[in-house]
């Protein structure tokens, strides 16, 4: 039974901030309630860590679970799903009884020498090989993982007038960016979040790069210039009523320069808009070599094209990151850590079965892998890991 905590009577003030804050205000009530009755606030993943602890999740599991709740977008969350199902957690399990296993042969070897058959070293090695498949496997999903969480940053840059801020807010169907048709509205860097086929994304709407005296807009070009310097991709837009003009090859000459100084080699997607109004023109006739990754035909007016836009998008970051194999769960950077500690402790038990060192040497490299995948699903782990882990959930999960 909660105690409640009704004020015995209501001030003006009190009105205002159930007005205000409504139900907020009814839950901190409840919660000032249970808390003044001897009740105590979770710890942040304490309802986690007790799964984890009476063993219905494993570490990975858990881990899973926190990225679940923060999940921003549905990429996100579909792999969070992916991996509480368990599928990466049994593939850690299948390696580490494999090293255990291989383990306990050695040390027969080692204790009863003479009673036991020598061991097949062909046998041995292939499971090794198998071990290390696997764990490069699990190694692939990381770089999408990174993608996942960090997002991808994308640059609309251009001439005035072009359509930037119109693509902006048809592709984040907001009413982020104002649009006119006098040039050089947008001052600043406009951002809006977007999802791109699942990927989070931050969507920069960039001032027209034009050569301007004015001081402020100046300042507006200067951090287009910045912007697109620093994004994952750059898209630039152009008229399909104007063509390739002489200030879009000023324009891209600069952004190749700007990305040459600083090392960036951002894919750029060229997105030729207003196509309601013009035919398409003819333009990779008019570069030497096309130099960019993607053409897409767009109107802004109507979101047509935008759909295309995403496709080459998620294609173009998508295809050195997404795992093949069409798996969705994701290792994270601890798991990465422990996989790559794992795969180096197997790569010296190669190198010391190929030496002929020792048996027990073996052993060390062996207890070393299954002592890292076990800290990957929770069989080895320390308060530290846990805390490290666990802190990281909001309160109540
Ligand atoms: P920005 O300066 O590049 O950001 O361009 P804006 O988005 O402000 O657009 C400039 C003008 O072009 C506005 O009047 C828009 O309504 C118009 N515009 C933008 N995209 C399209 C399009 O695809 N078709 C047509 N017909 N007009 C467009």
């Amino acid at each position: 039974m909660v105690p409640m905590l009704a004020p015995k009577s209501y001030t003006r003030e009190d009105v205002i901030e159930l007005q205000c804050h409504g139900s907020e205000v009814c839950l901190n009530r409840v919660l000032r309630a249970c808390l003044e009755a001897g009740a105590r606030l979770a710890e942040p993943g304490e309802f986690t860590l007790r799964a984890f602890l009476n063993g219905r999740l494993d570490l990975s599991q858990a881990e899973n679970v926190g990225k679940l709740v923060s999940a921003k977008s549905t990429a996100v969350a579909d792999s969070a799903l992916a991996g509480i199902q368990g599928g990466f957690s049994s593939l850690v399990k299948s390696i580490r009884m494999q090293c255990i296993e291989l383990l306990a042969e050695i040390e027969a070897r080692l204790d009863f020498d003479d009673e036991m058959p020598p061991l097949n070293l062909n046998v041995m090695m292939e499971k090794i090989y198998g071990m290390v498949r696997d764990i490069d496997s699990a190694l692939e999903t990381a770089n999408y993982d990174k993608l996942l969480q960090s997002g991808i940053q994308i640059a609309i840059v251009g001439r005035p007038n072009v359509g930037k801020s119109s693509l902006l807010n048809a592709w984040s169907t907001s009413e982020r960016a104002i649009v006119t048709d006098i040039a050089g509205t947008t001052r600043d860097v406009i951002e809006a979040n977007i999802s791109v086929c699942g990927i989070p994304a931050i969507l920069l709407d960039t001032a027209g790069i034009r050569q301007t005296n004015d001081p402020v807009e100046k300042m507006g070009v200067e951090r287009s210039e910045k912007a697109a310097g620093s994004a994952d991709v750059i898209v630039m837009a152009v008229s399909a009523t104007e063509g390739w003009t002489t200030e879009d090859a000023t324009l891209l000459e600069t952004i190749q320069s700007n990305k040459a100084s600083c090392g960036s080699s951002s894919p750029m997607i060229l997105v030729v808009n207003k196509i309601d109004c013009a035919r398409p023109p003819d333009l990779v006739d008019a570069f030497g070599g096309f130099p960019f990754n993607k053409m897409i035909f767009t109107c802004a007016l109507t979101g047509q094209g935008i759909q295309d836009l995403e496709a080459a998008i998620a294609e173009i970051v998508g295809q050195d990151k997404i795992p093949s194999g069409g798996r969705k769960w994701t290792v994270n950077q601890r798991q990465w850590e422990q996989l790559i500690r794992a795969k180096d402790a197997l790569a010296r038990l190669k190198s010391s079965m190929g030496e002929e060192l020792p048996l027990d040497l073996w052993t060390i490299d062996l207890r070393e892998a299954a002592m890292a995948l076990g800290q990957i699903n929770g069989d080895d782990f320390s308060e530290e890991i846990l805390a490290n882990i666990f802190g990281k959930f909001c309160i109540g999960k």
